[in-house]
């Protein structure tokens, strides 16, 4: 392929990467309760989470 053609290619994947990092690293903090300070959804297994509402 000529250089030409895939550099752009290239910049426009990498900037989809980082995008798609910061998006992620932007929802690192997930919502927690107000009451117990759990998270609400588990993330991992055997993670203590919200019961507040059970
Ligand atoms: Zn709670």
């Amino acid at each position: 392929m000529r250089p030409d053609v895939w550099i752009p290619l290239l910049v426009l994947l990498s900037g989809a990467t980082v995008a798609r990092t910061l998006l992620v690293s932007a929802r690192k903090l997930p919502a927690t309760c107000a009451r117990c300070g759990l998270r609400l959804e588990r993330r991992a297994l055997g993670e203590p989470v919200c019961r507040c509402g059970l």
